[in-house]
């Protein structure tokens, strides 16, 4: 049997594991266009501002011992362009790698609205991987005046970071809140506010509709008219889907690659996982994209799983969101603003501390959650989200100060802890 894993990363690494705890002899190759061993792109910012350096133990997830000790052929440098199915072939630039079972794990790329004006010029930079970083690296060693485009996750945190370290920053997002999807208006004001205690200039509700400048980035021109001017602009509008190799080689692709609950594709032999395919959300009950760590990780380990002969299934996901921004520590999941039908049990008695806590619940189970500034239980209710518990008999005692799973009678403990 042969292995090829396309992607070095969350996903294709917990493949490699996986498949390696049930077949020790087989080959496995791992590719990846990247040069590097896997890294954590959740410090991209803390490396671009100072805080971890490259060869920091945690800034890479595995190093050479790795690959070595598990016996994994890795080809760095290297990019897939097609996977021949009927021949069972990779295709690279000037070779071809046979594989009995492939993984695609080829993650996410970052969105640029197609129709925004001078996005190709000097200045503009995406923010996705060790490569963009290096790059914006290099052009912060003379800039001043930064736009960040888009306050979802990795915009919110690059700002503050930049902006913390003497940059002139603006962050301009479409919505009219910061962390719009992670955060309701309560929480999403005390993240703002930490943000402009950082000195970040947050404009909501209006968007960049032009890059100025020819050749080199002078300012961005907003959709309201208003013009700022800068150096250097951040797409940081979101990731989707990097299916450039499964389009060019016939594998069916719907919102992200499409995969059956053991990670399949479409085609025999061809597995995915991480943030190329989409999922089945047990929350907001679709199939999408759910862009982060914890499911690449599972979906990989899955997908490894039963490429090399056992049988695991995923059972569906939800989005989980975890940062800190200034003292703003926050988790949430699933919604973050209250549908209609959904009611709320909300704690903001100690808002102005910056501690909030919000569950959403629907039919009994919880559906959403958000727990700002005291995240120690955030644990709990996400495993009474996965396992979809009726908290109907206790459900507003959740979000008060101090409670725990010893503050409920024993009989429920006892029966909720035989799930969770
Ligand atoms: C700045 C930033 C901050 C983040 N912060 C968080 C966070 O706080 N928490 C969280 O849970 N998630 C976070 N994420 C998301 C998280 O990093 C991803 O969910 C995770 O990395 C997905 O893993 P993956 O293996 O699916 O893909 P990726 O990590 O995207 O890796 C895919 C790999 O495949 C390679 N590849 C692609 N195409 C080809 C090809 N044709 N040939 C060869 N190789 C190819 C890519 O170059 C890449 O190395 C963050 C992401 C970014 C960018």
């Amino acid at each position: 049997m042969r292995y090829v894993i396309i992607g070095n990363s969350v996903a294709g690494l917990s493949a490699c594991e996986a498949i390696r705890a049930n077949d020790k002899d087989s080959a496995i190759t791992v590719i990846s266009d990247e040069p590097f061993f896997a890294y954590s792109r959740p410090l991209l910012s803390d490396y671009i501002t100072g805080h971890v350096k490259i060869e920091d133990d945690r800034f890479h997830y595995r190093r050479a011992a790795f690959y070595d000790n598990l016996n994994i052929e890795r080809m760095l440098g290297k990019k897939v362009r097609q996977v021949d199915t009927k021949n069972k072939k990779i295709i690279l630039d000037n070779e071809a790698v046979e594989y009995d079972r492939c993984l695609i794990a080829t993650g996410g790329t970052p969105f640029v609205p197609p129709n925004l004006k001078n996005s190709d010029i000097e200045g503009v930079y995406s923010f996705t991987n060790l490569t963009y970083a290096l790059e914006l690296e290099q052009a912060l060693k003379i800039a001043k005046k930064i736009v960040v485009v888009g306050a979802g996750l990795i915009g919110a945190k690059l700002a503050e970071k930049l902006s913390l370290n003497g940059f002139d920053v603006t962050i301009v997002e479409l919505t009219n809140k910061v962390l719009g999807l992670a955060l309701d208006v309560p929480a999403s004001s005390i993240v703002t506010g930490q943000m402009i205690k950082a000195g970040v200039n947050v404009i909501t509700g209006d968007s960049v509709s032009e890059i100025m400048g020819t050749k080199k980035c002078e300012g961005v021109v907003l959709a309201s008219g208003k013009k700022i001017e800068c150096d250097i602009v951040v797409m940081a509008i979101g990731v989707k889907p990097n299916v450039t190799i499964a389009k060019a080689s016939g594998i069916a692709i719907n919102r992200g690659l499409a995969v059956s609950e053991t990670m399949q594709t479409s085609v025999k032999d061809i597995f995915a996982a991480g943030d190329v395919v989409e999922l089945y959300d047990k929350v907001f009950q679709m199939n999408h994209p759910i862009p982060i760590i914890p499911w690449a990780s599972v979906c990989g380990r899955i997908a490894g799983e039963n490429m090399s002969g056992g049988y695991k299934i995923f059972e569906g996901g939800f989005p989980v969101n975890s940062i800190s921004i200034g003292n703003a520590s926050f988790i949430s999941m699933g919604y973050a603003e209250t549908p209609e039908d959904c009611q709320e049990y909300v704690n903001d008695k100690r808002i102005d501390e910056g501690i909030y806590k919000k569950i959403v619940v629907k039919e009994g189970a919880i559906k959403g959650a958000i727990f700002m500034g005291e995240i120690e239980r955030a644990g709990m209710v996400s495993a009474m989200i996965k396992d979809n518990i009726d908290v109907s008999s206790f459900a507003e005692r959740i979000v008060e100060d101090g409670f725990w799973w010893h503050s409920l009678e024993r009989t429920l403990r006892e029966k909720l802890t035989r799930r969770v």
